[in-house]
């Protein structure tokens, strides 16, 4: 039976668990097909098993010979690329005082350079076809400030930059650059935002169908956040709560 993500090949950073994970369950049982990856290699295998991806593999997105062979896999394995989803991140949590420098770094090269470097090899292979959707996933952190969060709302601030100039300069190749904007959210790295706890958060599932509309029908930035409790995905500015 056909089903509407036939014929997408999808790589998902960061796929092991929370967003990553929910996202390649959703986009699988659309028929895409998946393969995830994560420098977390110990819950990989269980993590392709319940969300039925095609294959997994072990990637640092900050090592650009490691993301590379992860694409190499996924076109082995699946075919040729059709979506990246740069997913991974990380979210320490503390006043930027008091945060080491090595934790600053770490923030940077995953959550930008990862982005980045993954971007430029998913357009080595694409720009070739002239098709293909780049979704990075952003955050509401990167529109606003939240205290506790400095190094890394400046993360995903830059990842919008970068995100919104990169559509441009690929705009009449036939790729699609977009991001994903969520607000704090139900997983493991959203746990640790501590002083916002009682706010009633989506679930990962609900922004892993925020990211299959972006493939479906891109649009540059879409926000992911509740309003008076009721889910609501927008292109305009949404208060983060
Ligand atoms: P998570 O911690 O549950 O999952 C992140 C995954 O990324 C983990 O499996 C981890 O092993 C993997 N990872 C970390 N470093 C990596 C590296 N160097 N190479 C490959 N994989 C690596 O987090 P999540 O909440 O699912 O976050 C996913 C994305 O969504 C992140 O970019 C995050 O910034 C963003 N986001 C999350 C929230 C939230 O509240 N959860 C809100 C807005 C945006």
């Amino acid at each position: 039976m056909s089903k509407p993500l036939n014929g997408h090949v999808v790589a998902i950073t960061g796929g092991a668990r929370g967003i990553g994970l929910a996202t390649a369950t959703h986009l699988a049982a659309l028929g895409a097909k998946v393969v995830i990856g994560d420098i977390d290699e110990a819950e990989l295998p269980n993590a392709s098993l319940a969300s039925g991806a095609v294959a997994h593999a072990r990637v640092d997105v900050t090592d650009r010979d490691s993301f590379a062979a992860f694409l190499d896999l996924v076109e082995r394995e699946a075919g040729p690329l059709t979506v990246l989803v740069n997913n991974a991140g990380i979210m320490p949590v503390g006043r930027v005082i008091d945060e080491p420098e090595h934790i600053a770094r770490r923030m940077v090269e995953i959550n930008v350079l990862g982005v980045i470097t993954g971007t430029k090899l998913a357009l080595e292979r694409m720009l070739p076809r002239r098709s293909g959707h780049i979704i990075n996933i952003a955050s509401l952190a990167g529109e606003y400030q939240f205290p506790g969060l400095a190094t890394y709302c400046a993360t995903k601030h830059a990842v919008l930059g970068f995100t919104d100039t990169v559509r441009k300069e690929v705009r009449d190749d036939g790729i699609s650059v977009c991001a994903v904007l969520p607000t704090l959210t139900n997983t493991q790295l959203g746990s640790g935002a501590s002083g916002i706890r009682g706010v009633r958060v989506p679930e990962p599932e609900e922004i892993a169908a925020a990211i299959e509309r972006q493939i479906r029908k891109p649009v540059p930035r879409l926000r992911v956040t509740r309003l008076a409790g009721v889910l609501v995905q927008s292109q305009h500015y949404l208060p983060p709560f």
